[in-house]
């Protein structure tokens, strides 16, 4: 029999044709390891799946068919565009309706093989299938002639795999089992130390392997999927605990400061600091004050005051000096995700500096500003680059305020100490390393973040950091009216919008997500429903008013005057040129639009309740009261009892603990940008699991900080080490 090694390439064991190698390209598999290294991220239970001519009415069911006629139109009373069609599968037809799902037409076209999955719903004009869940499917659900199936008969499930085009779930199956079958489980080396798989009774990597591909009963499915999702968060916690260690084995600069000198910093405030802003006060100047870097996590919603509790902490560095020299100061580096945010932080720094004698400059790639001026002591003044370069690194600026300009090789600092950065998940460990100083000086590091995450998760993803909590609003601030809007309610509540607008107040509109595995067509199809909604408020619902599209496909600053980019037209929203701006809820409007109270979120129910919590925030800003109308298609109790939640869970972080139990951890926002994949997003929900893992990988480093003698491990975890991009 033929030699089998993990390392061999998939192209030179099988005979593939184009398309599959493109594929398998596509899905990053190249060698026979990554083959059985990808998971079925389900298994299809044959059993479910029903005949159309079987169905009966009040009954949930899966059926596989072909779309034989599908057009959109609009509802009867509602005016909502909807899809309709109707599915065939040999034995019978049945109608199908999508509302308020138009797109879903364009994405299916007549022909297209399909699987559904919904309630049967038995009304006057015979049986129909409402809203369900729909899926693209190659293969017909499997009969009892197809022989490699036959044996599957013993399997708990057939394993559904994540496709590509041009490869199907099938072709893993019977190719994996192939595989397998020839031996390749004996080559590979199990990388997790025997003692641990045995304290946390997980299988060895052999049996999770089998497992995996072809369980025999669900607990076998279980178990491997449990090991696996125990070895993901493993290895994160090895790479992130690894990167903190090696941040701080530099020095950094302690500072020192009194509390009432500090506390006559913060008298000065507005307001009075919250007990939620003072304890993180209290927490950041207490790691200040040691020679070993700060890393730490600010979470708290928008409008918690995190810009308070930075601003306090940075007067503590600037008004400390460097060991054994006094004249010399502190310098605070202060980076924001955008040139629109850095310059409102901008804004706020002076204002709670300006009667100091404290300098603060700015930083972007459309220019430098430097407060004071010479001229004019309560402005900021435009200055060269160079020019604040030069002052910058002689250090008579205090606090740079940029966006990632700011990390540059360029910008060198005489004793930078602290390092702010605003909403974390868009700087990896990579651009954290960059910061360390000539002479090895680490800043003391305190990211910022207002994505509320379960808890599980920011102890994964932020595994190097430790972790403050800001869950407390100012008092004072009234919170956003929400309504749970029903179909039946749309009218009235467009009417309490129109008073709104009548006012002179602006509003959102947010498109509803839309599902779909390829990132490219989900922007297209979002893009078109964004473009209908507008045009669809415009003729039906507020003809008087201006209305505009804000997405992602838009470029992000305009190259010629007659084409609109997002920045255009998020001047044009807060110059008031535009009373609603029907936006996707990917596009970043997080900037503070006073005049904008009213949000309009559709087809809520496919949100993620931290989702709608985080849009929500876009009119939290303002003095008036604001109102979100959380517009959602169906009826069902469940549903409405999940949005319920957003009336009475106290922030963000309680949602996203709830979406995490209601709805699991692969629906929660923004997982993409995590690097987690579907499998180790499981063990976010077990939060035994998160910490054994973090414990594990912290006496693993203790004794072994460079994995000397674990190689297996430090192979595979290079792979989590990918530093988190910028948008
Ligand atoms: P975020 O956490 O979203 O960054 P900000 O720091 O921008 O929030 O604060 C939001 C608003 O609340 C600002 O106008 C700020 O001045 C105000 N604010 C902050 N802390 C308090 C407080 N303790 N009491 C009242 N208002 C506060
Ligand atoms: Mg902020």
């Amino acid at each position: 029999m033929q030699k089998i090694t993990p390392q061999i390439l998939i192209i030179n064991h099988f005979q593939l044709n184009p398309s599959q190698k493109r594929a398998l390209g596509k899905l990053h598999l190249h060698t026979l390891q990554d083959l059985v290294y990808h998971f079925p991220h389900r298994y299809s239970d044959i059993g479910k799946i029903r005949k159309i001519s079987t169905l009966k009415g009040g009954e949930s069911a899966t059926i596989y068919g072909t779309i034989s006629k599908i057009k959109t139109r609009k509802a009867f009373r509602t005016k909502m565009p909807m899809a309709e069609g109707t599915v065939e599968d040999g034995t019978g037809k049945i109608k199908v309706v999508w509302f308020n799902q138009a797109y879903i037409a364009k994405m299916f076209p007549e022909g297209s093989m399909v699987m559904l999955q919904g309630k049967i719903t038995d009304g006057k004009n015979g049986f129909t299938l409402a809203n369900p869940e729909i899926e693209r499917t190659k293969d017909m659900p499997i009969d009892a002639s197809d022989t490699l199936f036959m044996k599957d008969k013993e399997m708990f499930g057939i394993p559904v795999y994540p496709e590509s085009r041009g490869i199907t779930s099938r072709w893993f199956h019977y190719n994996i089992q192939k595989i397998l079958a020839l031996g390749i489980l004996d080559e590979l080396e199990d990388p997790i130390p025997k003692n641990i798989l045995k304290k946390y009774n997980l299988p060895s990597l052999k049996t999770a392997l089998i497992w995996i591909h072809g369980p025999k009963k669900e607990s076998d499915a279980q178990a491997a999927r449990k090991r696996f999702a125990f070895e993901e968060i493993f290895y994160i916690q090895l790479s992130r605990q690894r990167s903190k260690k090696e941040y701080e084995k530099n020095n950094s600069y302690a500072i020192d400061i009194s509390q009432d000198k500090l506390n006559e910093f913060i008298d000065r405030f507005p307001f009075t600091l919250t007990s939620s802003q003072q304890n993180a006060t209290k927490m950041i100047i207490k790691d200040l004050s040691k020679e070993k870097p700060m890393l730490r996590l600010l979470e708290g919603d928008v409008g918690s005051g995190k810009t308070a509790v930075a601003a306090a902490t940075s007067f503590a560095v600037i008004s400390s000096y460097p060991k054994g020299k006094p004249v010399d100061k502190l310098q605070v580096a202060y980076m924001a995700p955008t040139e629109i945010l850095a310059k409102q932080l901008y804004e706020s720094f002076i204002q709670y500096f300006s009667h100091l004698p404290v300098q603060v400059g700015l930083i972007t790639s459309s220019g430098c500003k430097k407060f004071p001026s010479k001229v004019n002591p309560e402005e900021p003044t435009d200055i060269s680059r160079s020019q604040l370069l030069k002052w910058v690194a002689n250090g008579e600026i205090d606090i740079m305020v940029g966006t990632h300009s700011l990390i540059q090789k360029t910008v060198q600092f005489k004793h930078l100490a602290y390092v702010i950065i605003d909403e974390q998940h868009r700087f990896g460990t990579t651009q954290r390393a960059k910061l360390v100083q000539k002479e090895g000086h680490s800043p003391h590091f305190l990211s910022m973040t207002a994505t509320p995450i379960p808890r599980t998760l920011a102890l994964t993803i932020y595994g190097d950091l430790d972790l403050t909590l800001l869950d407390e609003m100012p008092h004072g601030r009234k919170p956003v009216t929400t309504e749970i809007v029903l179909p039946s309610k749309r009218e009235e509540t467009y009417g309490k919008v129109q008073e709104e607008l009548a006012r002179g107040k602006q509003v959102y509109v947010i498109c509803p997500r839309i599902d779909e595995p390829d990132p490219d067509k989900e922007l297209a199809l979002i893009v078109k429903s964004v473009k209908e909604e507008a045009v669809r408020l415009k003729k039906n619902i507020f003809p008087k008013y201006n209305i505009e599209i804000l997405h992602g496909k838009m470029p992000a600053k305009s190259l010629t005057v007659s084409k609109k980019s997002k920045e255009s037209v998020m001047r044009d929203f807060e110059e008031h040129k535009i009373d609603i701006l029907v936006a996707t809820s990917v596009v970043e409007v997080g900037v503070n639009i006073p005049n904008a109270t009213t949000i309009i979120i559709e087809g809520a129910e496919r949100f993620g309740l931290s989702q709608l919590h985080q849009l929500r925030g876009r009119v939290l800003r303002s003095e008036d009261q604001a109102y979100c109308y959380i517009f959602a298609d169906t009826k069902t109790k469940k549903t409405l009892d999940r949005l319920k939640a957003l009336k009475t869970a106290k922030n963000g972080f309680e949602l996203s603990e709830l979406d995490l139990q209601l709805r699991g951890a692969g629906e929660l926002a923004g997982k993409k940008q995590w690097g987690i994949s579907d499998i180790g997003m499981e063990a976010i929900k077990n939060i035994k699991m998160v910490e054994a893992a973090r414990s594990e990988a912290t006496q693993i480093l203790e004794k072994d900080h460079d994995l000397k003698d674990h190689p297996l491990i430090s192979a595979r975890i290079a792979k989590f080490a990918i530093p988190i991009h910028f948008e």
